[in-house]
């Protein structure tokens, strides 16, 4: 790591041979994206992150486990392919490698009622999009056909609703499908199963306007845009540490454990006052906070209304961690529909498991958003509901000896973007030239994700960059729309092409693979001992999200 920043040094040409200093506040991936494009134009970024370590709510912590120690992500976190700026990221980063992408949509879903499974498929067909979501959607078992139909038909008229729009912001996705015919099966088994994961809301409770973004971004745009990718690694290494070595690398400075205070217009740039009272100038400032925090940290005139960043709410996800003697999920990751349970995700791998756990151990990760009901409840009833229900939809799950149980939660995982929500969400350009901002609650038009988040400290560096004469870049739009050109090789991220990332679904390199009966014999069929004993179960404290 650089040096810590100058302290009362001026951030100009002077300071900076000629580079101009942005001091960027946040070091979530809104704030390493926009530093990293500071870095990549040419100017000296200073990254300040109040927590010990880079990656705001995507982070990992160290838990031990049998002499050993397991990487425990806070929250499991899932890409899609239409994620460009993102995945621009993971490239800028050097850590593609360290993920998967599949090379075609590929959703099993387990059908609580009747244990039975189908999926959701993308064709091998090469139907142009939009075509291509029909077979998809036909052959989704996990509906009556009348209602296959029904929903083909409104996923294509979801796809034409202009999410700016106010009354399309302002309804809710819930009523919207009410309206459109689709049943509450439907809703609960095709459209939730999309939503609740993107928006962290149930439709009744989602912006119509978003659910659309989602619908036509990730469905309908591109007939690969909705290919799921995922990290293959804690997201501690994927995002915060590799992102200390690329600002690093670029001449960049990261100060983590350092908390911003106070941010001050002067006649000659910017006074960022930290906690303990140092003074940092700078030449630009990104403020990349949550958004109660960046309420607390406007400075005078910027025209941002912190009451509507306060209004924005928030809503929590938590994950109920699972680790099994032996492997009683066969795949990478599986949707569930008519139960409590919603994703489950094989962490066996990614958390060292694979290297430090019994032989033959897997370690499930339950992801549960849009999380109310859950957040509070004592460790000991959810342990209970998840524990037994796990045991109902898996017959493996009812032999298998349960050596720790555990549950995270994120209290404020993301904002809560309900009808109307838009209208609260400010875009990265403020008032105040040399001063945007960013984080995945500004106006990006996508929901609550890495990728909002990603574009959003791009768009807000070259507004700060753009002022600050760096580069000749030019102002983008600041009218309420989308800003243009997000996630281009000009803010730094280079995008590779859908075809340029064939998308790795085995192990990555130098990593074991994930544990597997014995050849022949599926994992329901292993012989296992008649004990289910729950060793340990323990609810950690919000480690990722806000406020700090
Ligand atoms: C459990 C969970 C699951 C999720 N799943 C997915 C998923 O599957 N797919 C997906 O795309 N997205 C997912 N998300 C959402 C995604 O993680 C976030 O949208 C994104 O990481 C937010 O990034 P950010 O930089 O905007 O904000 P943050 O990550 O919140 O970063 C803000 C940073 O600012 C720091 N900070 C605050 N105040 C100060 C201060 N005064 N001085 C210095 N630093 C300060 C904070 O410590 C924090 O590190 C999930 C989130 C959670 C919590």
């Amino acid at each position: 790591m650089s040096a810590r920043g100058d302290t009362r040094t001026r951030g100009g040409a002077t300071a900076t041979g000629g580079r101009g200093r942005v001091v960027v506040i946040g070091g979530g991936l809104a704030g390493i994206a926009a530093a990293l494009v500071a870095a990549d134009e040419g100017a000296e970024p200073v990254l300040l992150e109040a927590r010990p370590r880079l990656g705001g709510q995507t982070t990992s912590f160290q838990r031990s486990f049998q002499g050993g120690s397991l990487w425990i992500d806070t929250g499991q976190h899932v890409f899609m392919r239409c994620c460009t700026a993102y995945r621009g990221l993971l490239a800028r980063l050097g850590v593609t490698h360290l993920t998967a992408l599949q090379p075609r949509l590929d959703v099993e879903v387990l059908i609580a009622g009747s244990l039975t499974r189908t999926r959701l498929r993308r064709t091998r067909l090469p139907l142009p999009a939009p075509l291509h979501l029909a077979p998809a959607l036909l052959g989704y078992r996990a509906l009556p056909l009348v209602d296959r139909l029904r929903a083909a038909l409104a996923a294509f008229r979801i796809g034409r609703l202009d999410q700016r729009d106010p009354n399309v912001d302002g309804d809710s996705f819930g009523g919207w499908l009410e309206r459109h015919g689709q049943s509450a099966a439907a809703t609960e088994a095709l459209w939730e199963l999309l939503t609740i994961a993107t928006i962290n809301a149930p439709a009744s409770e989602a912006s119509l306007g978003l659910a659309a973004k989602v619908v036509r971004t990730g469905l309908l745009d591109g007939a690969d845009a909705g290919d799921l990718g995922w990290p293959e690694a804690p997201l501690q290494e994927l995002h915060g540490d590799a992102a200390v070595r690329a600002l690093t690398a670029a001449g960049g400075t990261v100060r983590t454990g350092t908390k911003a205070r106070a941010i001050v217009r002067t006649s000659t740039g910017w006074e960022v006052t930290l906690d303990g009272g140092e003074v940092l100038t700078a030449d630009g400032v990104v403020l990349a906070v949550p958004p109660p925090a960046a309420a607390g940290l406007l400075p005078e005139g910027s025209g941002v209304d912190p009451a509507k960043l306060r209004a924005l709410g928030v809503s929590p996800i938590i994950n109920v961690h699972m680790i099994y003697d032996r492997p009683v999920l066969d795949g990478p990751m599986l949707a569930v529909v008519g139960s409590p349970v919603q994703w489950i995700f094989d962490r066996t791998v990614s958390s060292g498991l694979a290297k430090v756990g019994p032989p033959g151990a897997q370690y499930l990760a339950l992801s549960q958003s849009a999380a109310e009901e859950w957040v509070d409840q004592p460790a000991n009833s959810l342990r209970a509901l998840f524990v037994d229900e796990m045991r109902r939809l898996f017959p493996a799950a009812r032999d298998a000896e349960l050596l720790e149980v555990f549950v995270t939660r994120e209290r404020t995982a993301t904002f809560r973007q309900a009808p109307g929500s838009l209208g609260l969400r400010p875009v990265q350009a403020t008032g105040l030239p040399g001063f945007a901002l960013a984080g995945t609650w500004t106006d990006t038009g996508w929901p609550a994700t890495m990728e909002g988040a990603v574009r959003s400290g791009i768009a807000a560096a070259r507004e700060t960059l753009a002022t600050m004469g760096v580069s000749g870049i030019t102002l983008s739009t600041t009218d309420g729309g989308p800003p243009g050109k997000l996630g281009e090789s000009l803010g730094g991220l280079p995008i590779q092409s859908a075809a340029s990332q064939p998308a790795p679904s085995q192990p990555s390199a130098g990593q074991p693979a994930p544990a597997q009966p014995p050849a022949g014999q599926p994992a329901a069929a292993r012989p296992v001992s008649a004990q289910t004993v729950t060793t340990q179960t323990e609810t950690s404290k919000s480690t990722g999200g806000f406020p700090v």
